[in-house]
């Protein structure tokens, strides 16, 4: 398989020492089996843990397992980025080291580009999460098309496989906010998918909680729409009309000679959420700003340390 062609996988990984070790075992494993040329380029995000020394143990005796250190961490869309642009295969594939993607798929993959696609999606059959997460990303992913129209595949894996032309066109983006999965998307392409049997995390803890993931998916609609400024428009509109309509019978109430007293009451109320409104409007347009101001300083997505059986850029 691949008889002269190169597969790199790219791993980013911040505090996984329970998983690091089993992963290569696993990963190595397979593409030992299937006489693959391979390399691994592992992106530390800045873990504090023994992640970058159980990599560095295992890289001193095969070379094909890379590393790139950044000097903090800055995420993993910014080690994804770091990890497609070291990475010199001819077909990039994308894992997490928590195994909850099983290598043994990787053939399948690399079977299923070779057909002649560019990117082909891992989607899982069933999430092996609670109940809570599940109904959380089924939530985000129906805000997302609804807001972006991106139509993104159900039930997305992490583990997805593209090749040379694909990866060329991509390092062609440079936002400074990166939706990894919203980028692969507008690259376009030749796009399909596959099925994979997921796993649970193999050790360790997810390091996505609840606010992070929040975040992770405001950035993914502000970055990829700009319903929400037109939604601004729509509710001041609607607004000012019922502003009118109230003003209207407010006047003809009067010449009918209706006298009503209105209270501070409902004029408090409709001033707090008046106010509220307001704010909240400002509050969204700022945040494009905000973008905006990250986008125009144009500084680099991460910075890195050191890098381990690869050459410095
Ligand atoms: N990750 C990263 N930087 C971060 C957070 C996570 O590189 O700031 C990596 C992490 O090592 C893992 C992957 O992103 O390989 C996915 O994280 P995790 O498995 O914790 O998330 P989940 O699968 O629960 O969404
Ligand atoms: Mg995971």
């Amino acid at each position: 398989m691949l008889k002269d062609k190169l597969l790199s996988l790219v791993v980013p990984v911040y505090f996984e020492q329970e998983c690091i070790e089993q992963f290569i075992y696993e990963t190595t494993k397979v593409l030992k089996e299937h006489a693959i040329n391979y390399e691994i380029i592992f992106v530390d995000d800045g873990s504090k843990d023994n992640t970058v020394e159980l990599i560095k143990t295992q890289a001193l005796n095969n070379t094909n397992l890379k590393l790139v250190e950044f000097s903090y961490n800055h995420g993993k869309q910014a080690a994804l980025t770091a990890g497609i642009t070291y990475a010199k295969g001819d077909y990039l594939l994308m894992m997490d080291p928590d195994l909850q993607d099983p290598p043994i798929e990787i053939p399948n993959f690399i079977r299923k580009i070779e057909e002649g696609y560019d990117l082909v999606f891992g989607v899982r059959k069933e999430k092996k999460d609670n109940i809570i997460n599940v109904i959380f990303s089924k939530l985000f992913w129906w805000i997302l098309e609804h807001f972006t129209g991106l139509n993104l595949p159900r039930g997305l894996a992490v583990m997805r496989i593209f090749n040379r032309r694909f990866t060329n066109q991509f390092l062609k983006y440079n936002e400074s906010s990166r939706f990894i999965e919203g980028m692969f998307m507008h690259v376009g392409m030749k796009q399909t998918t596959i099925t994979i049997e997921q796993r649970e995390r193999f050790a360790g803890v997810s390091k996505f909680n609840f606010s992070r993931k929040l975040n992770l998916a405001f950035d993914a609609i502000l970055d990829f729409s700009d319903l929400p400024l037109k939604n601004i428009i729509r509710i001041g509109s609607y607004m000012v009309v019922l502003g009118f309509f109230a003003a209207f019978f407010i006047v003809i109430a009067k010449l009918l000679l209706i006298d009503f007293q209105m209270g501070w009451a409902s004029i408090m109320v409709s001033m707090l959420i008046g106010f509220g409104v307001q704010l909240i409007m400002v509050g969204i347009v700022g945040v494009y700003v905000g973008k905006i101001y990250k986008q125009v300083k144009q500084r680099p997505l991460y910075s890195v340390k050191t890098v381990t059986n690869l050459e410095e850029k």
